[in-house]
This record gives C-alpha cells, structure tokens and sequence, in this order.
C-alpha cells in the first residue's frame, strides 16, 4: 500500500504538491521541500567535510578572526530560523575565488579571495547573510526536490504504477540518492538569489551590522565579475535591478538595525 502510494505520489506532481509544501516563513511564499531537513543536513555535513579534505584552508589569522566574529553574529540573527544548525565557519585559501556558500545544517564557507571585495566586517555580514539566507530560507531542500522529482518521476514512468519489488526499490532510492547529493550544490535561480538578497540584508542588520554596506558592496562585486564570475553572481540579478531591489528594502531593514 505504501509502495503503491509513493509511485501514485511521484506521477501526481498536484498530489506531491498537497503532500510537501511548506511556506518560506521569512517571505510567505510557497515552496516544495521532499527530503527531511535532518537528513539534507547531514548529507551536506558528509560534502562539506569532503571539500574540507580537497581544498586548502586558510590559516590567516586575521581572515579566520573575521569570519567567525561576522559569522557568530550572522548565526545569531538567523538562529530562531535554523534552530537545527550546527554552525561551522571555514576560511579556504583560494585568492582566485570571489566566493562564499552555505550549506543546510550552518556549514558556511568564505574563500579568501572575498576579502579583495569585503574590507569591513559589514561587508562581510552581507556576503555572510545572504549565503546563510539561502540555507534559512530552504533553498537547497527546493533544488534538491526538483531533481528527486525528475529521477523519480522517470523511474516511475518506466516501472508503471505496479507494485515495486525490492530491486526496482532499490534504483529508486538510488536515484533518490544521487538527484539528492547532486541537487546539495546546485547553483541558485535567480528567484533564490532575489530571496537571498531580502533575508540576508535584515540578518546582517539584526546582528548589529549597517545594511546599507550592501549597496556599495555589491556594486563593487558587480565591477569584478567581468571574466569568470564567481557561483553566486552568475545566477544573480544584473547589477542595477539588484542594487535597486535592495534599496527598497533598505527603510525596513535600517529599521532593524536602528531598533535591534
Ligand atoms: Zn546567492
């Protein structure tokens, strides 16, 4: 009965939809979560700590004092969304990256070479709070759903609604698996970005830093990225509508700073 449930559930996206929509509670929009928050957790601590293995870490101490000082701050701010979090600050030592990232359970990255853009602690916070604002905000568990519904949706294609025997089982949670891990470190929509930029701006200004640092920092970034740009400007929003989303949200959030 079960088994039969979960084909039926993965033809019927409607049905999915009933059964896996949760709101983002800092923005009230809808949203489609399929993988327990637990287990995204600890599927992206097992990554986390992979990239730990294969790339350099910062011992600067100054850099290191920097990002745990900003990122204790930011974690606090975002701490009654994220009440799960194990919070983890790594400096990688790549100058050549103009890049942060935040995975689900409060592991978050900054790579050296964003301190050629962050030259203050609020600069910092709003790299910080936009990374952490992706995690807070669900966007992973999203990406991820929408390939488990893809794998999933194929396999259930092909296998019908019978009845699944343990070997077809099998593929489906093994294709489960891999749209799963795959989805842990997908770039973000540009929606996701727009989000991000919204809910990190107020966690930078809860936790005590001027958010309008966000204005000349991010037109500093978009400066930078002619080239290569970095993961989170590629699918970010073109400098001008950015910077002008963010100064209308910008009474709301110095109403934040000034009253926290
Ligand atoms: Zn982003």
């Amino acid at each position: 009965m079960k088994k039969k449930f979960c084909s039926l559930a993965l033809l019927s996206g409607v049905l999915l939809w009933s059964v896996a929509c949760t709101t983002v509670p800092q923005t009230g929009r809808s949203a489609l979560h399929l993988v327990p928050s637990d287990q995204l957790a600890s599927m992206s601590a097992t990554q986390f700590g992979q990239l730990k293995q294969e790339t350099p870490i910062s011992r600067d101490p100054v850099y290191n004092a920097q990002v745990r000082r900003v990122g204790e701050r930011i974690a606090y701010a975002a701490g009654p969304d994220m009440p799960n979090a194990q919070w983890e600050f790594v400096v990688f030592d790549d100058d050549e990256q103009i890049n942060a990232f935040a995975m689900s359970g409060g592991k978050v990255a900054v790579y050296t070479g964003i301190f050629k853009i962050a030259k203050t602690d609020a600069d910092l916070a709003i790299v910080m709070g936009h990374e952490v604002a992706h995690v807070a905000a669900g966007h992973a568990n999203e990406r991820v759903s929408q390939q488990l519904l893809a794998a999933g949706g194929a396999l259930a294609l092909q296998f019908g609604t019978s009845d699944m025997d343990s070997d077809k089982r099998a593929l489906l949670l093994a294709a489960y698996g891999a749209g799963a891990s795959l989805g842990v470190m997908l770039p973000y929509s540009r929606y996701h970005e727009s989000e991000a930029d919204e809910i990190g701006l107020i966690y930078a200004a809860k936790a005590g830093y001027d958010p309008r640092a966000a204005i000349p920092f991010w037109e500093r970034m978009a400066a930078q990225s002619n080239g290569a740009p970095p993961e989170f400007l590629s699918t970010h929003p073109a400098g001008s509508t950015r910077i002008r989303k963010l100064n209308e949200l910008m009474p709301k959030a110095m109403q934040v700073y000034r009253n926290r």
